[in-house]
């Protein structure tokens, strides 16, 4: 008889910037990084553009981006997924989540949750604690608004934002929650403790967009069957949030690998309108892709 052999199913990577300016050397090392798991795993190389913001994310800029990654020479399979093309999925997501009773309407607007956080701060005499990003923590009383009052404020078709009760959710899970972190062959190199309440009740559906990073990232990463999700270490807290998310809709867990980040000449995180560090830049100077990519170690 043959001998069985185990079938490792086929790895799965993917690239997902956001088309809100040009790309800058971040992406380009995110998105080699990517390119290097992959071939080390023999798997597949997705594209997906995170274009949920679509008046952040005007087409030219998705067709700079896509250019760009062509001139770079990474191999993507296509078609590449558009995030906004598929925000029927990320309902049916949310939708879950609100029949297990983890989701509530929020109506503050930007500016009344931090006058919120400052009154908290007056109130207890001490700062109003933020989020790994840097934003307040919601201070707004969503959470127990009486459902009367919260039935009126739907049916006059109020704009509101929906976020995650965090404390219900945590109370939904029997094991402790982690991720494990492999390195650039893929290998485990540690199991994370994940730390979602650090976020407080995030919102899952922006007012304007009806649905946010975390849903959109978790909801199509599943979709997509993504095994090994390679992205720097800005999205690290990021991803306590996604394990919750999968957890409780009985999602896959990807393996996680947070690289570093390039730093600009300020010691800061590059952004992406740090022009002088764009592609485009370098290309019109006469780089070549294969100097970019020993320039950035590959
Ligand atoms: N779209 C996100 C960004 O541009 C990255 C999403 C991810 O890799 O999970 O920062």
């Amino acid at each position: 008889m043959a001998p069985a052999h185990h079938l490792e199913p086929q790895a799965v990577l993917r690239f997902a910037p956001s088309p809100n300016g040009y790309l800058h050397l971040g992406h380009a090392l995110s998105a080699l990084e990517n390119e290097r798991l992959a071939a080390v795993l023999g798997g597949r190389l997705l594209l997906r553009i995170e274009d949920i913001d679509r008046a952040r994310c005007p087409p030219h800029l998705e067709a700079a981006m896509i250019e760009d990654l062509a001139w770079l020479g990474i191999p993507f399979e296509p078609p590449h997924r558009r995030q906004s093309e598929h925000l029927a999925d990320h309902r049916a997501m949310l939708a879950r989540l609100q029949a297990m009773g983890l989701v509530y309407p929020s109506f503050e607007s930007r500016s009344d949750l931090k006058a919120l956080a400052e009154a908290r701060a007056r109130e207890t005499g001490r700062p109003w604690p933020n989020d790994p990003d840097g934003a307040p923590l919601y201070a707004g009383s969503g959470r127990a608004m009486p459902p009367e009052e919260v039935a009126a404020r739907l049916a006059a078709g109020e704009p509101h934002a929906l976020r995650l009760d965090m404390a219900a959710a945590l109370a939904r899970l029997d094991a402790p929650l982690t991720w494990t972190e492999v390195d650039a062959a893929g290998q485990p190199l540690r199991v994370v403790p994940a730390h979602p309440a650090r976020w407080g009740d995030v919102v899952l559906a922006r007012k304007d967009l009806g649905t946010s990073y975390h849903l959109a990232v978790v909801t199509d990463d599943a979709l997509q069957g993504v095994t090994h999700v390679v992205r720097g270490m800005d999205l690290f807290e990021a991803t306590a949030v996604h394990r919750l998310l999968q957890e409780l809709l009985g999602l896959p867990a990807p393996l996680y690998r947070h690289h570093d980040l390039l730093l600009g000449p300020d010691g800061r995180k590059l952004s992406k309108s740090d022009q002088a560090e764009g592609f485009r830049a370098l290309r019109e100077a006469g780089v070549t892709a294969a100097e970019l990519r020993r320039q950035l170690g590959f």
